[in-house]
């Protein structure tokens, strides 16, 4: 074992400020929206001038930059989707005609393969990446880590748009560990080599690494000085009861990041308070949609994610369909930032289970699921056709010591299951490591229906 170093020296007197810009991230609702708005208007003229996509769209609209005139108008203009990505990237290679600088601007591109194969490319300006990096350490500073900090990024290097997240670590001054996706055991040792006092990774990994370094005889919570870890890509970090087992398994504070692979690596982070996620407000506009009708949600309700860059010169993003359903607010955090606030990702308008006609995420089942100390936490959702109605079954695991019936704990968890989402579920408890252990981004739906009408 590794002797435990002194604390990270730091030089000269570092900020005490709870905030990275503090006039930016206090100021009133209205400051934030008339910002909005200016910003708005002026990444539609470059996107109307520049990208031939955007002229093509908005003239076949009938629509000038100037018809925004309130925040409002924005839902007058079109919407378009990864596939309209995808498409346009292959009608016009390299960049698409999103793109509205030429290449020769393009200083970084990230690439994201999706579900269907085709990496689409993710272009910045030297200029775009430079303020992508400012603001992912506003970001890491609200979740309190400071140059003191020696920071292990633990996240995919290869074109995917988390790397250079690492950055704003180094950018407000922490030791950066650009660590990788790396089998555990090469982790855990760079964890222990640099007593690493902060981690990035997904929620089922470090859930994953507690799990693997205690079965090496390695205690998270005594052996390593791991004290904050930040996590994206999969709803956990926002589910309670996730975070609350990550928390207990390495003696951490968990922090949830939301990010996507064609927009910024971070778009919002959590703060101290861990209510809610602030976003970028001044980088991104967000408007929250009934995913069937179009129509805005009311505040803290359920909708589909529609962004807009509004300062990303390399490609504007304008009203893009993320797929995920989120809930906001604009309330302001306890913390004193005004940002708006994602209240969680509640799944993907993909994986929306309709059972019998009832909306479910998975993220419904995991929270409950995770709640219930005889239970591992594991679980897989089979959805089935049988008798042309869908059956949903909730796979778990009993821990290896609790003393509950089997059919008592398969009883409980059916009744809240049908008290929380109003579905009725067949629930099955197997054994304690059953279920097949998620690494990196954990699949734990089987969606077994097909056609319609199959026996
Ligand atoms: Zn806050």
């Amino acid at each position: 074992m590794n002797a435990i170093l002194p604390p990270r020296p730091v030089r000269g007197q570092a900020s005490d400020s709870p905030y990275w810009a503090p006039v930016l991230e206090t100021q009133s609702r209205e400051a934030w929206d008339a910002q909005t708005l200016a910003l708005l208007r002026a990444h539609l003229r470059h996107a109307y001038s520049n990208s031939p996509y955007y002229r093509r769209r908005f003239d076949a609209a009938g629509l000038r930059p100037e018809d925004l005139r309130t925040l409002e108008d924005l839902r007058h203009f079109p919407t378009l989707d990864k596939a309209v990505l995808r498409e346009r990237q292959e009608a016009v290679p390299l960049l698409g005609d999103l793109a509205a600088v030429p290449e020769e601007e393009v200083v970084y591109v990230s690439a994201s393969s999706g579900s269907t194969g085709v990496p689409t490319v993710s272009p910045f300006t030297a200029h775009d990446f430079e303020e992508w990096i400012d603001f992912e350490a506003r970001l890491f500073w609200a979740s309190g880590l400071r140059p003191v900090d020696r920071y292990a990024h633990s996240l995919n290097f290869s074109l995917f748009v988390g790397g250079p997240c690492v950055l704003g670590a180094q950018k407000l001054g922490a030791l950066s560990i650009h660590a990788g996706t790396v089998p555990s055991e090469r982790l855990l040792t760079i964890l222990r080599q640099f007593q690493a006092t902060a981690l990035w990774t997904t929620p089922s990994y470090a859930w994953y690494l507690g799990e693997t370094a205690e079965k090496e005889g390695i205690d998270p919570r005594r052996d390593l000085a791991v004290k904050r870890i930040f996590v994206a890509g999969e709803p956990g970090g926002s589910i309670p009861e996730t975070r609350q087992r990550i928390e207990d398994l390495w003696g951490a504070r968990v922090y949830d990041y939301y990010g996507l692979s064609d927009v910024f690596g971070a778009c919002a982070g959590m703060c101290e308070e861990r209510h809610g996620l602030h976003w970028a407000e001044d980088h991104i506009h967000v408007e929250v949609l009934d995913p069937v009708t179009g129509a805005p949600v009311a505040e803290g309700e359920r909708g589909e994610l529609v962004l807009t860059t509004l300062r990303k010169r390399a490609r504007p993003l304008i009203r893009f369909r993320v797929g995920d359903i989120v809930s906001f607010t604009t309330e302001r955090c306890a913390c004193g930032r005004t940002s708006k606030r994602l209240l969680g990702v509640h799944g993907r308008v993909d994986d929306m289970l309709i059972i019998r006609g009832v909306n479910i995420f998975p993220s419904d089942v995991e929270a409950l699921v995770r709640k219930d100390p005889d239970f591992t936490g594991e679980y897989r959702l089979v959805v089935e056709r049988k008798d042309h109605l869908d059956a949903l079954t909730v796979e778990v695991e009993h821990r290896a010591n609790s003393q509950v019936p089997l059919e008592t704990l398969a009883e409980r968890l059916r009744g809240h299951l049908k008290a929380v989402t109003g579905v009725g579920a067949r629930v099955v408890v197997l054994p304690p490591d059953t279920l097949p252990r998620a690494t990196h981004k954990a699949k734990r739906l089987d969606d077994r229906r097909g056609a319609v009408w199959t026996a």
